[in-house]
């Protein structure tokens, strides 16, 4: 089992902060300090020490070899980069919000995403970043303000307490969800789960407490999606998790279509259609939903991870008249 060990070692990815600075730039910063910059691949093993290339999907995002601690480097101080592993790039990339729209990210702390979605809007509109724990807020708030981010208010508080209706938001058009989950894809926890003492806890499905706490989570889940589909001009939800558990994912969504009569999911091709691994389709009855959902893991070199893209249904009717 250590050799999987080895192989999990993810590469650092690196996102460039384009409020600060530019890809090109970086690239220069690196190879001035003897990077070589090499061509996109997708397979990234075997990297070679002191290489650098871009992603083959992200256009922000420079991969790094593994165990390349950054933690020092200037740019990382600088605010310049921002070290955050692929996957969780995905949701904001798929968010997209436009130049000057407004945007709700519910589950907000510490604050990568919303980062992310504040340089991908250029700083222009405004980000409600809402979070429950007041200290992991004052982290965003300190780690989006070292972003250079001007377009974000932070709001202390839960989330489900945000009256759709209230004026302040009637402009919101996009809405990220990364409510809390099970952590069961990230990396480290999974090394665990190859741990045989470890095994019983996370992987058995006869064990009741970790069935309740996933049954638990995904109730939550499943409302929080819920309540971001009041919100009158969304037009755009991204859901996310660091969960592998399809209680956490496609049985969430599955949940939130039977529930609604607003949202659908968005098609393959505005969701990363050059990434392969999609939802489970075992868990749908038409292949073609599970095709809309992204699905990572540790084997495409990065966290397990899933993101469903929701979008308001347009109503013919209105388009007929
Ligand atoms: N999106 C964050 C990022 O990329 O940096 C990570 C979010 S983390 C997976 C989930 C967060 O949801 C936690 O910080 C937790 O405090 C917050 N949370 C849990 N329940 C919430 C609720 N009802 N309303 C708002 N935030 C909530």
């Amino acid at each position: 089992s250590s050799g999987y060990r080895n192989s999990v070692a993810l590469p650092r990815y690196v996102r460039v902060n384009t409020l600060k600075t530019s890809v090109e730039k970086v690239i220069e910063h690196f190879q001035s300090e003897g990077y070589m910059l090499e061509e996109p691949i997708k397979n990234l093993n075997n990297l070679s020490p002191k290489t650098i290339r871009k992603d083959f999907h992200l256009s922000d995002l420079l991969i790094l070899p593994p165990d390349t601690d950054l933690h020092n480097h200037i740019l990382y101080l600088s605010g310049d980069i921002i070290l955050q592993d692929k996957a969780s790039c995905f949701p904001s990339y798929v968010c997209s919000p436009s130049i000057n729209s407004y945007v709700i990210d519910a589950c907000a702390a510490p604050g990568n995403k919303t980062s992310h979605l504040s340089a991908i809007m250029k700083n222009s509109g405004k980000i409600w970043a809402f979070d429950l724990d007041k200290k992991r807020l004052k982290l965003l708030e300190k780690l989006t303000q070292k972003a250079g981010c001007k377009n974000i208010e932070a709001v202390h508080g839960s989330f489900l307490d945000v009256d759709p209706l209230d004026k302040k938001y009637s402009k919101v058009e996009y809405i990220l969800l990364d409510p809390s989950c099970s952590g069961s894809g990230i990396v480290n926890r999974l090394d665990r789960l190859l741990d045989s003492s470890e095994q019983k806890t996370y992987q058995s499905d006869s064990n009741q407490k970790s069935q309740e706490r996933l049954k638990n989570l995904s109730e939550f889940q499943v409302k929080i999606i819920l309540h971001a589909f009041k919100f009158p001009l969304a037009k755009k939800i991204v859901y996310s998790t660091c969960s592998i558990h399809s209680q956490e994912n496609e049985q969430v969504v599955k949940e939130v279509l039977q529930q609604n009569n607003d949202f659908i999911l968005a098609n393959r091709n505005d969701v990363i259609p050059t990434w392969n691994r999609r939802g489970i389709s075992s868990e749908f009855d038409d292949n073609e939903e599970a095709d809309k959902l992204i699905r990572t893991l540790p084997e495409d070199f990065t966290n397990g991870f899933f993101v469903a893209c929701f979008i308001r249904k347009l109503n013919y009717m209105e388009n007929a008249t």
